[in-house]
């Protein structure tokens, strides 16, 4: 028994030292991995407090190492030096809500018959090389085909394309389906069919849970849903137009809510108010407001961002034409009668929501009628401003939060650890939120995109 015992502490001495010696191997292939410096710029770091003038960010492989001021912080020899001077330094967007399979074409049905075999492989890397030039650095995918956006998200997050990080929900779990949709809405029919769908779509890898419609699923069909994602540790977001759609969502536990829409309504009812203050403390509420906006804008105000450069660039000939055909006349398409009513009712609507105490996530609807994805997530911080939002909350709303609201602490912030997804803006978006527009250089994981 004794030789026994000394032999075992003898393994485990040599296995100690054999643990040293990989970490002193891990250690020293770190110390030797590119040091990347963006020095000199203001920075806004995510968590809300007073920006850091004369910063500096050193970047070691894929991870911040460090945060200072210049002067302070000394720049490692070799170091490759990114000045950001005269500019703001951030933490890369979130956009909580985009669509990858879609590019901003008006006829959905359309678009859905005759591009459905081109998604995966143009248009959704379209899309995500969009985003992530526009300093949106990590999205969450709000509905399409299981295999594609998992095959995009997985090429993406192997270097093989440009795009942000992406969290996908895969098709939407509803009550009912038409068939040209079938290929990203899924139904379910009774609570056992609930939860294997919902168990079909964990098994596959997705990020995380998407229903629709839920007022017209029963309460144990929708509790099977956020029980099975729960229980796989995902979060469930609910699409959240009618005021029954928010009290179903919320009596089966939902962590995220999106839109601000309730139709045509002018405002919540007291008692789904006074259920959303209940759960104000764990409730994401995400309301894609400026894509309704957008349209009387676009036509109202300035029809020639039809015509952005960008658009022509970044889509191959045909679908140029295609989408920019589509958006002709844009003041008949049905898609937005109901828009023009809904928008005089939106700024009460986002103040009861806000009075909720819901914390507030960024979340733009990309790709849907002329929001084109490199145009779209400063707009909806635009709009936040504009709704009386401060905005160093609409940053955080567009950074900290929806890390919060992903569990990912490695993300959402510029801070030592945390994984180096940064971007520089010519102007300060605490005085104008256009600036996020001007996107000087995008870093995403530590690799330099621009
Ligand atoms: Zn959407």
């Amino acid at each position: 028994m004794r030789r026994a015992g000394f032999r075992g502490a003898t393994l485990l001495l040599i296995l100690v030292g054999l643990l040293f010696a990989v970490g002193a191997a891990v250690a020293q292939r770190a110390d030797s991995e590119p040091v990347l410096a963006l020095v000199g710029g203001r920075l806004i770091d995510g968590y809300g407090g007073p920006p850091l003038e004369n910063s500096v960010i050193l970047v070691r492989g894929n991870r911040i190492e460090a945060v200072g001021r210049e002067g302070e912080l000394e720049i490692p020899e070799g170091a490759r030096v990114i000045s950001t001077d005269g500019y703001t330094v951030l933490p890369g967007l979130m956009d909580m809500h985009v669509h990858l399979m879609i590019l901003g074409h008006a006829d959905y049905d359309y678009w859905f018959r005759e591009y459905r075999d081109r998604w995966r492989d143009v248009i959704m890397p379209i899309s995500a090389r969009e985003l992530l030039l526009a300093g949106v650095t990590t999205v969450r995918d709000m509905g399409a085909p299981l295999e594609d956006i998992l095959a995009v998200r997985d090429r993406i997050a192997r270097g093989e394309i440009p795009g942000p990080r992406v969290f996908a929900s895969g098709p939407f779990l509803q009550k009912r389906v038409r068939p040209l949709e079938g290929a990203f809405r899924w139904t379910v029919n009774g609570p056992e069919d609930a939860r294997a769908k919902t168990q079909r779509l964990i098994d596959a890898g997705v990020d995380l849970i998407k229903v629709i419609d839920q007022d017209r699923m029963t309460l144990e069909e929708l509790q099977a849903i956020v029980e099975t994602a729960h229980a796989a540790g995902l979060h469930v977001t609910a699409h959240a137009h009618r005021a029954e759609e928010i009290r179903q969502a919320l009596r089966a536990g939902v962590d995220s809510l999106e839109h601000t829409g309730l139709a045509t309504q002018p405002g919540y009812p007291e008692d789904v108010l006074a259920m959303l203050r209940e759960r104000s403390a764990s409730l994401y509420w995400c309301p894609t407001i400026e894509g309704l906006y957008l349209y009387p804008y676009t036509v109202d105000e300035f029809p020639e961002r039809l015509d952005d450069p960008r658009l022509q660039q970044d889509l191959p000939p045909d679908i140029y034409e295609d989408v920019r055909r589509s958006l002709e006349n844009p003041e008949r398409m049905p898609y937005f009668q109901l828009v023009r009513r809904r928008v005089p009712t939106l700024a009460h609507k986002f103040d009861q929501m806000r009075s909720t105490g819901v914390t507030l996530i960024t979340g733009t609807d990309s790709g849907i009628p002329m929001n084109f994805h490199f145009d779209s997530t400063w707009r909806e911080l635009d709009a936040f401003v504009r709704l009386g939002v401060d905005p160093m909350a609409a940053i955080q709303a567009a950074t900290f939060w929806p890390a919060r609201l992903l569990g990912r602490d490695d993300l959402g912030a510029v801070a030592p650890g945390k994984l180096a997804d940064i971007i520089v803006v010519d102007g300060d978006p605490l005085r104008s939120m256009e600036a996020l527009r001007h996107v000087v250089h995008v870093v995403k994981d530590g690799v330099v995109y621009k």
